[in-house]
């Protein structure tokens, strides 16, 4: 006999939800940006401790690279994203007199970073924005460079935020990117998740007292485009004389791009 089926109603409105990567879980997109601000909430008052220990002080070298690279000058406007701690912005400001927007999704982070230029007595050519690399609270064509370093794996959407960056640069203002990539050769590739799976959430728990958000990073780095495919993506998004530089054999690399 035929039976109906026994209709119940939701209190919850149905929505689509679509599936994205947090490390090597998958989770719907909408949870990710909280997912990832909680990771950088636990960690911020030891980021900068934990840069140098993960490291070995080598993030130094690479921002240096980065920001040598852009080369800025006198009068630049400039928006760091993901700019967190202010590590990018400070260099910038040490090379030029330029002016640097340093916009994080996490308050906490910037508040370090403020508190970080204080002690450096850093009051001038620097502001603090919160704000969602996925949609910038800027106008368009407001600056000459666009920076993200160690951020753009964190995005939910990689191509909203290359967009984003598209929008908010001047003609001719320079795209910059210094993310964590894929070494050279599978056997250096090998010997470095050894290295960064086992002892990156021990260091981590070590000096924060969770390794979970390092588990967290060190997955988000292997879920990472290789060279190539962001080189594609930045191209995508609309710009041109795409180039990238690897470091440290592709530990890191830095891609380079131009709003013609
Ligand atoms: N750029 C800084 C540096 O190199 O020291 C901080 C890098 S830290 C690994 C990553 C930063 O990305 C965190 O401060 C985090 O809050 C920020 N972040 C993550 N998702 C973001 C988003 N959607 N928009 C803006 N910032 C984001």
């Amino acid at each position: 006999m035929y039976k109906p089926t026994k209709l119940t109603q939701s209190t919850q409105p149905m929505k689509p939800t679509t599936q994205t990567h947090f490390g090597f879980q998958t989770v719907d997109e909408d949870e990710k940006a909280s997912l990832v601000r909680g990771v950088f909430d636990s960690v911020a008052s030891r980021y900068d401790v934990m840069n140098d220990l993960m490291s070995a002080g080598l993030h130094r070298l690479w921002k240096n690279d980065m920001v040598g690279w852009l080369s800025p000058r006198d009068g630049m406007r400039i928006v760091d994203v993901a700019g967190g701690t202010g590590d990018i912005a400070f260099r910038m400001l040490k090379r030029a007199a330029c002016h640097v927007t340093v916009c994080d999704i996490n308050q906490h982070m910037l508040e370090e970073g403020r508190n970080r230029a204080l002690d450096r007595n850093i009051l001038h050519g620097i502001e603090w924005v919160c704000g969602n690399a996925e949609s910038m609270p800027m106008p368009d064509g407001e600056y000459d460079a666009y920076t993200i370093a160690f951020g753009i794996r964190n995005v939910t959407h990689i191509d909203l935020a290359l967009k984003e960056a598209y929008r908010l640069l001047k003609p001719g203002g320079r795209f910059m990117c210094l993310e964590f990539s894929h070494l050279r050769h599978e056997w250096m590739q090998k010997l470095y998740d050894m290295y960064s799976f086992n002892a990156i959430p021990k260091i981590g728990e070590w000096v924060t007292g969770s390794g979970d958000p390092y588990q967290y990073l060190v997955e988000s780095i292997r879920n990472f485009p290789k060279q190539e495919a962001f080189a594609t993506m930045i191209r995508d998004a609309g710009f041109g004389n795409v180039q990238y530089r690897n470091l440290s054999q592709g530990v890191v690399a830095i891609h380079s791009g131009r709003k013609l």
